[in-house]
Parts: structure tokens; sequence; C-alpha cells
């Protein structure tokens, strides 16, 4: 079907699961504390890697595991259009278009995106909102009754993430960025224009409310825009997002603070995991880690400090401009470590293959310009 559009058409019902109703609960998909999230509540079409030459190309058919994510997509446009009960607030992807009363007690909404990986609903009839902008996007923040304070601090800490990310990667291209309170306990998952946090962040986890809404906001550049296998190499994109906390703190409190905040984060975890023989290199598939402290303080901790290398060596203005080349020249596409090495290689050939050699393996044929701009992962089967 090379080069030939299909159109598909199909129907399905989807029962939504009912989980508990406490803040430790950590539920992606389904109701809980009275709100809904609904991830690719939809079916979608598997991701094709394209092999060396065409026709050798395979699909990527794998089902996620317990840790880490396990959303993989091609960049799409969608139009969505949901009947809902007029009472819940719903919290998406994309730009709202219009919203009508079309019965008592129903509203219907209809959304566009631009490019993005998926579409998320996530609602609750208990929301209350607060809005703000920041470098011309609507920044709008949703909470539960009683955590105003920290529904208002989520709103600033994203619209400052928000200023902070564009200043350094690239401008954030859509119009909406929005910050939700979900039932995922004490931790966040970030999807395409939304982030969602778990509501004991609002509340007995509240001091990690700001590292945690600067780390999903981040993901927005690495993942919405430049997406990677999140099974495979799940490191690519969160090493990133979690080093760019640092950028976010060194921003607002300065070197001193984040070197420090660097050291307490990441280097201390990964001496003591060091120290109890369990340290592993960065590139390993999500299940080959052997429980999930060893798979965070590694995916996420050493994969900062291995994005820390670079900064280091090519200096803070430098490695700006490798982040926004690597942004520009991926943004709507899927990466492996290669193409993370191919954007580093103008900037310091000699350092980018030794990085590569001695944190991800052997290096591949060096890229000439023609493979260099060759598509990866988005082209169609
Ligand atoms: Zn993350």
């Amino acid at each position: 079907f090379s080069g030939q559009q299909i159109s598909i058409y199909f129907s399905w019902t989807l029962s939504i699961p009912h989980w508990e109703d406490t803040p430790l609960a950590y539920r992606l998909f389904g109701s809980s504390q009275s709100m809904v999230s609904l991830p690719l509540f939809y079916p979608s079409l598997a991701v094709y890697l394209p092999g060396p030459t065409p026709g050798t190309g395979r699909w990527w058919l794998e089902r996620g595991s317990v840790r880490g994510d396990a959303a993989f997509n091609v960049s799409s446009l969608f139009v969505v259009t949901a009947t809902l009960p007029s009472n819940q607030i719903p919290v998406t992807s994309g730009s709202l278009i219009t919203s009508t009363t079309v019965a008592p007690g129903r509203a219907q909404h209809v959304w566009v995106t631009g490019p993005v990986r998926e579409f998320l609903l996530h609602m609750s009839d208990r929301f209350h909102q607060a809005s703000t902008e920041a470098y011309g996007t609507q920044v709008t923040s949703y909470w539960l009754p009683g955590h105003e304070a920290a529904g208002r601090d989520a709103l600033r800490f994203a619209a400052a993430s928000l200023r902070i990310y564009s200043d350094h990667f690239g401008p954030y291209p859509y119009t909406d960025l929005r910050v939700a309170a979900a039932p995922l306990g004490f931790r966040g998952m970030e999807y395409p224009q939304t982030l969602l946090l778990g509501v004991q962040l609002y509340d007995a986890y509240r001091s990690q409310l700001e590292v945690r809404t600067a780390h999903e906001v981040a993901h927005e550049w690495w993942y919405l825009l430049v997406h990677n296998d999140p099974v495979n190499t799940p490191w690519m994109d969160e090493g990133l997002a979690e080093y760019a906390t640092k950028i976010y703190y060194e921003a607002l409190r300065g070197g001193v603070y984040a070197q420090s905040y660097q050291v307490r984060r990441w280097q201390a975890v990964i001496e003591a995991l060091a120290g109890r023989g369990e340290d592993a290199p960065i590139d390993l598939p999500v299940m080959a880690y052997e429980n999930g402290t060893q798979y965070e303080a590694i995916v996420y901790g050493k994969a900062a400090l291995f994005y820390d290398a670079i900064r280091q060596r090519l200096g803070p203005r430098q490695f700006d401009n490798f982040l926004r080349s690597y942004l520009e020249t991926y943004s709507y596409r899927i990466v492996t470590p290669v193409e993370l090495w191919t954007a580093l290689r103008p900037f310091d050939p000699q350092f980018a293959d030794a990085l590569y050699v001695e944190w991800i393996g052997a290096l591949p044929p060096v890229p000439t310009p023609e493979t260099a701009t060759s598509p990866q992962g988005n082209e169609s089967p």
C-alpha cells in the first residue's frame, strides 16, 4: 500500500473499569475518586519500523509491562466528538472547537489536534480550574476540591516550565497545555498537551509537586515532539525529561542549587546502587531491569547523567544548540539512539563516538548526509 491512502471505519464499545476510591490508587485507565481517565480509548495502528530496504521493516507489537510506558504512536491528527454528561469537565489533548447542549444534561464537544501521539480524554464533575498564559500558550490547571493552593502552584510550575524549556529547547508549538489531578498516587504521566498528576502530589506529597510538574512538562518536547520506543529505549525521553528538571531549577534558583540537586537526586542514588552491585547500562528494555528501583535509578537518574555528560563537554550554550537541532530534525518523528548520536556528531564527532561506545554500544556506520536525513520510523509500510 506504499503511497496509497486507505480509509478504515469501525465501531466498538468499551467498558470503563471502576477502581478503588483512595488517593493511593495508581490507575492509568478507568475511574477512581470521581475522575475518569481514558488514554488510548480507541484502537490505534501499530508503529511500523522500516528496515534498511523497502519491505524489510516490521510492526512494533510490544505489549508493555507493569513498569514504564507502553504507548508508542506515530504523530497523528485527530478530530474528536464526545457527547458527555454536561456536568463533566473534560481535560484533553487538542483544542476545543465547540461545546453545545444536545439534550437535557448532555453536552457535545468537538476537539481538533495538531500532530500528536494520541488523544487523551480525562474528566471529572468536581474539577476546579484556573488558567494563565505562557509564551502565547494557554496553560490551565484542574484540581479537586480542597486542593486549590496546590492546583494554583501546579499552574505556576507548568507555566514556568513551559517558558524555560521553550528558551532552552525550542518553542512549544501547541496553543494549549493542561495539568490535572488524576488517580496516580504520587506519580505523574505525560500525554499530548496534558500532564496528569497524582492526587497525593496535591496533598501528602506536595513537596514533590514542582519537580513532578517540571518532569512531565519536559515530556511535551521529549515524548510528544521527539518520540522513542518506550519499551526498548525508555531512557531516551525519561533521562532527558528528568535532566530537564535540573535546567528548570538552574533557571529559577541558580547553578549552585542545580548542582546540589543533581548530586542528591541522581548521583547519590547511582552511587548507592553501584555500591550494592546493582549498576546496569541505560540502554536496556524495561523488563531487563531487575526491579522497579533499579529501573527508575538507571532509566531516569543514570540516563539524566548521560545528558549531563554531553552538557559538560559541549557547555550549556552548545548543549542547547544540540537539543534545538535534535528537536528540529526529529520533531513528529521517532528516534533511536542512532538519531541522537547523529544529531550530536556535528557538534563534536569524536566525543559523540566515544560517548556512544561508552553508554550504548558498538558504533553504527557513520551517517552520510543522505542517511542522516532519511526518515526514521515514520514511513508507511
Ligand atoms: Zn517521565
